[in-house]
This record gives C-alpha cells, structure tokens and sequence, in this order.
C-alpha cells in the first residue's frame, strides 16, 4: 500500500450541498426518492466496472469510518487517481489499465495486434458499452446489458417509479425510454437523444453509460454514472437572453486570417442545482459543469447540452477558491471576490468554446492544424475570451454589469485554484500564458508577496491576449505557435512558489448532499 487514506483525505474539505427546490412541482418531487434509488443503484455498476476485487472490497468496508473507508468512497474505488491510481486499501493491488471491462492479461498491443486480425470484430470490442471477454483463444464482446443485467434491474425499475410520478409528459417518456435503454430493449444513443431534446424539464436525470477516461488501456469503454439535478429555472431565463445575443457575442471573439467559427451556434445551456452525484460522477473531483453526450452520432444529428452546475461551483468557490485568494491576492481586494462574478467567468469561458476559430482559411480545421499546442491554446482562448465578454459587456444581453476589480479578482482566484491540478497540462498550461501576459502588460503587479489587480490596464491587457491567441489558432505557423507557448507557457518562480504555498489548503470539495429522497 503505498498512498496513507489520512493524507488523501486531507486533500478535501466536507461542504454541506444547498439546493433550491421551491420552484419545482409536486410530481417532481414525488419522483425525486425513485431517482435518489435509481442513482445509488449506479454506484455497484461503476465498481464493478473498476475491478473484479472493488464489489467485495466496498462491501467489507461498508459502514465503517476509517480513513481507509472514507476514502474508499470517495473514489469509488481503492486506487487514487489523482495520483497516478497509487491504491490505498489494504490488499488492492495495483489498478489493471482495462479495468474490469478487458481480459486482466490483454495488452494494448494484444488488442491491437488481435483487432487486426480480426478487424470484422473492431466495431463489437471497441463498442463504448461492451466489456470484452476472452473465450479460448478469441475475444468476445458482451453488451453492457447483459454483462450487468442484474445490477442494471434495480436502476430500471426506479426510472420507471419516477415516470409513473412525474407530470412533466416528455421528462416521464424519457424515463420510461431510459429504462429501455439501460437494459438493451432501446438504443442508449436514441434515449441520449431524447435528453438533449427534451424541453424546460423540472429536473435533468443524467444516468448511464458516459465518460471513458478510466478505460486507461484504449480510452473506449464508457463508465456508469448519475447526477440528479433540479434546475434553476429563473437562471435558465438569464441564459437565454444571453444566447439570444449570440450575434453579438460572436462579434467580439476574432474570426481573424479568413478563419472561420464552428457552424451551429450554441448548445442549449442550462443552470442547475445538483442532488446526487454517483459512480463516475462521483469519483474523486466533482464537475462544476458539463456537457454531455458524447456520442458523435448524437452530437451531429441531435445537438448537446451544457450544464452549468450552481450549487457545486458556490461550495467550490466558498471553499476552495476563496481560501487560496486569501493567501495570494492582495488584502485590501479581498472583498472584491464575488460569486456572481466568478459563476458568468465561468459560463462565458464555456460560452467563449463555441466562438472564435474553428476553421483556417485553407479549410483545416484548428484543432489540427495547432497539434499538441491546441488544448492549452483552446483553454486559454476561453479563459481570456470569457474574461473580455465579462469585462466589455456587463449590462448588455443579460450579462450583469459588475465591477472590473470584482471581476478580475474572482476570476484570478480561479486561476489560481486550477493551478494546483498542475502547471504542465492543457488547464494548467493556459493559466501560465494567461498569467504571464496579463503581468508583462502590468495588469498585475506584486504587492508585498501577493498579487494585485490593476481594473484600469486589465480589459485591454486581455483584450490583447485574446487577439493573440485567436491569430494563434487562424493562422500561426507551428514554428510561431512553439515560440508562443516557449515565451508564455512557462511558469514563472513566483508562480511556482505561489502554488507550493497552497500544498496545505484542500484541493477539491467532499459533498454531503441535501436530503431530497
Ligand atoms: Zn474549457
């Protein structure tokens, strides 16, 4: 055992979880204990899918209140992957790259090797919802249906519960059609589709089958999860007179060198409060927001959804964020951290993802033609893009007019907690360009060990940055790109000390949900 739980655990900080019920309906509430049933159900799917060991491993611990047992649950799993899947239970093992969803001996060159062999199996073994087993000396995939039947049952028939309550006609058909889907009766990418296009429900019931970055052996296999949200209507209605502005929006991200921006306008955004969170959903780091589904067939034909999650990103920035300010940012603009700052900071960085370059002038698409530099200039792009709309726009198409210092403040605090996740990959790298810049055009400046804010230089200075970034993306040459990211992508020591001054402070929030079931 290599990880001690204690010192995991004290990388997080219990918050209890608020949600604002008021505005929904009796039906909605009355399916509420069927969806918190439905939800818990996912949880032994997800550890199932973890390992062969982790079903038995949960059971001995369940109950129990050991560090081990506490950090035990708050992964899901007995191996922390925020540090490299080091395992922390007592008899673990190491974790197996294919989970349980591969053959423990099959390499990722076994596979391979196997799929080229066999490629009229490829479709089948690489499916997102199959395990793959071996039988003799072929590979076979089962569909998760029925590698889970019995497990899957209990999620069924709550769903079904929930659509025998609820009143919301469309809301109740998809429930229905997900009870279908999770047990193989409905195709799981018609029942997705059926999500994104249902309309203003009371509640959004995320559950099944979704995010693949713990198949570490091919990045395929897709892993159970729930989140049971209530959304914010009123904060819904905010969002869409600012979709509606899009035009405007749109105007003030560079399309510059004949680029070209992605077709399609804006997926539908939606602010709500979150419940419950299970399985995937609730291993380790909880998402603040997100954008689902991933089926490229789905997202093509049908569209997506991007959730913007209230209640996490409040317990996240009370908790998390406002700490780390107080020890980096000057104290007397302390009180200019604000909530309301910090959560539209955030909207319009994902509002700013679908804006700006997507196409070159040639016709090549950005992604590509930036290679390995495009994630860290993306991110980048809509930070400082969402910074601008926010510092530019305030009172216009339903953006709130808030102070620059508010601004700057809260959406610093932010950079500075993202920071601690690691300055070498795409989020971290993109807050080293963004910190390096903004300080060469003086809108921070040191301040007896911290860092302040100058209001007055920031709009501009990252207005500037933003034209860099989205002349980057329209029309810079791999050799400008690497000169780019060698004078800005690398942190500098104040930085780095900063960041080693917030090792005590917690990284990531535990919830402890409100009571709804
Ligand atoms: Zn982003």
């Amino acid at each position: 055992m290599s990880a001690a739980p204690q010192a995991i655990l004290e990388k997080f900080i219990e918050v209890r979880i608020d949600a604002d019920l008021d505005a929904l309906t009796a039906g909605a509430r009355a399916a509420l204990p069927h969806l918190v049933r439905a939800m818990s159900a996912i949880d032994p799917l997800f550890m199932a899918q973890m390992g062969p060991g982790v079903p038995a491993i949960s059971e001995r611990l369940a109950g129990q209140q050991t560090p081990e047992a506490r950090a035990f649950r708050l992964f899901k799993s007995p191996w922390n992957k925020l540090e490299h899947d080091e395992p922390f239970v007592e008899g673990a093992g190491p974790a197996q790259p294919g989970r349980a969803l591969y053959p423990e001996e099959l390499s990722a060159e076994g596979l391979e090797g196997y799929l080229a062999s066999h490629p009229e199996q490829k479709t089948s073994l690489l499916d997102p919802y199959t395990t793959v087993e071996r039988r003799g000396d072929r590979l076979e995939a089962v569909p998760y249906h029925q590698a889970y039947a019995k497990g899957l049952e209990p999620v069924a028939e709550a769903l079904r519960q929930a659509a025998a309550v609820v009143e919301h006609r469309e809301l109740a058909a998809y429930l229905s059609g997900r009870a279908l889907a999770l047990t193989g009766h409905l195709a799981l990418r018609e029942s997705d589709a059926d999500w994104v296009k249902l309309k203003r429900p009371p509640l959004e019931v995320v559950i099944g089958p979704f995010e693949v970055y713990q198949d570490q052996l091919r990045g395929v296999k897709a892993f159970y999860e729930g989140m049971l949200l209530a959304v914010v209507p009123e904060a819904c209605e905010r969002l869409a007179t600012i979709e509606q502005g899009l035009d405007e929006l749109a105007a003030a991200i560079p399309c510059p060198a004949g680029s070209r921006p992605a077709v399609g306008g804006m997926a539908p955004m939606i602010v709500a409060d979150e419940l419950l969170a299970t399985g995937d959903g609730a291993s380790g780091i909880h998402a603040v927001a997100f954008n689902l589904p991933n089926d490229p067939w789905v997202r093509g034909h049908v569209g997506w959804k991007q959730v913007m999650i209230r209640n996490m990103m409040r317990a996240k920035f009370d908790h998390i964020a406002r700490p780390v300010a107080e020890r980096v940012l000057a104290a007397d603009q302390l009180s200019h951290l604000s909530f309301e700052a910090f959560f539209h900071f955030v909207l319009l960085h994902e509002v700013t993802h679908g804006l700006g370059p997507a196409y070159r002038a040639d016709g090549a698409s950005v992604n590509a033609a930036c290679g390995v530099a495009y994630s860290a200039l993306e991110e980048a792009k809509a930070d400082i893009g969402g910074l601008t709309l926010l510092l530019g726009m305030g009172g216009r198409i339903g953006i709130p007019a808030l102070d620059p210092l508010d601004i700057g403040c809260s959406y610093l605090a932010g950079l500075y907690r993202s920071s601690r996740f690691g300055l070498a990959e795409a989020h971290g790298k993109a807050n080293v360009i963004q910190y390096n810049f903004l300080n060469e055009e003086g809108a921070l400046r040191a301040a007896g060990g911290r860092v302040a804010i100058d209001p007055a230089r920031l709009p501009r200075a990252a207005r500037r940055l933003l034209d860099k970034l989205t002349l980057l993306q329209a029309a810079g040459s791999p050799r400008e790109i690497s000169e780019f990211l060698g004078r800005y992508a690398t942190p500098p020591q104040g930085l780095l000390d900063a960041v080693a001054g917030l090792a005590d402070l917690p990284v990531d929030i535990v919830p402890l949900w409100p009571q709804v079931g």
